[in-house]
């Protein structure tokens, strides 16, 4: 298809993620990806730092990955997951119960990540239905935390920058801890998880469960911290018998330095949410891991059975990537390449400290995060990092970096001088029409 054409219908019929139909944003017109470069279709090659929203660790087109996907397609795409059991599936769930804290010996799979924080919830409440305890139906969640899109994951994302006024009358009511304060490298004081202390000291009789990013809030506000919080939460929540739900569907397959976030606290949830990075980016693929005690006590009750199942659950295509990208990730010397990644990161973006107009920097694995005081236009900025050979798309006031995993050194450095010479000229002048 040409790109002129390419670009009329894209104006004229689609919907981009978070757009308006009118006076749309630009979108950029790709070809073909490969590795780290994003090829659009006038041939101007673009160095992705976003991992097309963290999920492509391992890069576009990845010989193996192909190689996986072809050789499931010889077998089948498809097959429904009710009644039917298949060699991908087992692969898969053998691997993520191998790979995660101990007690999470339950895997449901499902399809995106937003679907498997409803299936979370839904077992955290049908848990306590079970118990005879049904009116433990509210969850506690973290300021700036992301959970997904759908109504039941709406409710616990951030109560300001989420979606609750737009639809407030029709979301669940829940209850919010503050952002935790301590950073990564800090201990976590008394005073500082007083407030999620006393929401379930005062709630833990209507709370089914906490839900948050373990170590790493992610779209609500690419923030870090402490493990010391987290060790606390958990122990928190068995004092007031409370489930701990930890969606670790942006920091899961060692995008934090650990394979998942719940390791740098050595804490294990009751129920753990993973997505993005499970297919390595080619295909949309969730699963929710639980522990027998869970599943066994929603199993023991009315009506006997845990109420979801998605169409395309288990999907044999999506479970045979799957199984491939997790091999590829654990025949590599992964924790020694993310912690690469992240030197290089440290050092490319610490520069952007003595930027005007620049609020923070700060670096954790493979993830480099520099917060402006004011949003940044995306339109405008996004233009400018184009121009400048690489990918990377802010949100309101950040402006990161989350690279595949195979991004070699001279990539990153081009990502971050990018990042040093877009927000320089931003910071001087942040007017739109910027040049
Ligand atoms: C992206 C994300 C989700 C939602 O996943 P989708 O696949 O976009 O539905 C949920 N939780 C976290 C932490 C995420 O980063």
């Amino acid at each position: 298809m040409q790109e002129d054409r390419l670009l009329e219908l894209d104006a004229r019929h689609a919907w981009h993620p978070y757009s308006a139909t009118r006076h749309p944003d630009p979108v950029y017109p790709v070809r073909r990806a490969q590795g780290c470069r994003l090829e659009l279709t006038d041939g101007r090659q673009l160095i992705d730092g976003m991992a097309s929203w963290w999920c492509v660790i391992h890069g576009y087109n990845h010989p193996r990955l192909n190689a996986a996907a072809q050789a499931q397609l010889q077998d089948m795409a498809h097959v429904m997951f009710g009644g039917l059991t298949h060699a991908p599936a087992m692969g898969l769930v053998e691997r993520l119960v191998r790979l995660t804290p101990a007690p999470l010996q339950r895997v449901f799979l499902s399809d995106s990540g937003s679907v498997a924080v409803e299936i979370a919830l839904k077992m955290a409440m049908q848990y306590w239905q079970a118990r005879g305890t049904p009116d433990k139906v509210r969850f506690l969640a973290l300021r700036r935390g992301y959970h997904g899109d759908t109504f039941h994951a709406m409710s616990v994302c951030d109560p300001v920058t989420g979606m609750h006024r737009l639809f407030s009358g029709a979301l669940p009511q829940q209850l919010f801890a503050p952002a935790p304060t301590p950073g990564f490298d800090q201990g976590c004081t008394e005073a500082q998880i007083a407030d999620m202390q006393q929401l379930l000291d005062a709630h833990h009789q209507q709370l089914a469960a906490v839900i948050l990013e373990p170590i790493v809030q992610g779209a609500g506000g690419m923030r870090f911290y402490s493990p010391e919080y987290l060790t606390r939460v958990r122990a928190l929540c068995d004092h007031y018998q409370v489930l701990l739900i930890a969606d670790e569907i942006a920091t899961g397959f060692g995008r934090t330095g650990r394979l998942f976030a719940c390791e740098h606290a050595g804490i294990s949830p009751d129920i753990m949410t993973l997505g993005k990075a499970l297919t390595g980016g080619y295909l949309t693929s969730a699963a929710t891991l639980t522990t027998e005690t869970v599943a066994d006590t929603i199993a023991s009750a009315e009506p006997g059975v845990f109420m979801h199942g998605p169409t395309f659950m288990g999907n044999p295509l999506a479970c045979a990537i799957a199984n491939a990208s997790i091999d590829l990730l654990l025949d590599s010397d992964w924790a020694a390449n993310i912690q690469r990644i992240e030197t290089g990161l440290r050092a490319g973006l610490a520069p952007c400290r003595e930027l005007s107009g620049v609020a923070e920097v700060r670096v954790l694995g493979a993830i480099g995060v520099v917060e402006m005081e004011q949003p940044v236009a995306m339109r405008e900025i996004q233009r400018h990092f184009v121009a400048q050979g690489v990918w990377i798309r802010p949100f309101g006031r950040l402006v990161y970096l989350m690279p595949p995993f195979v991004i070699t050194d001279a990539e990153l450095e081009h990502l971050c001088a990018a990042m040093l010479s877009v927000l320089h000229a931003w910071g001087s002048n942040p007017s739109p029409a910027v040049a």
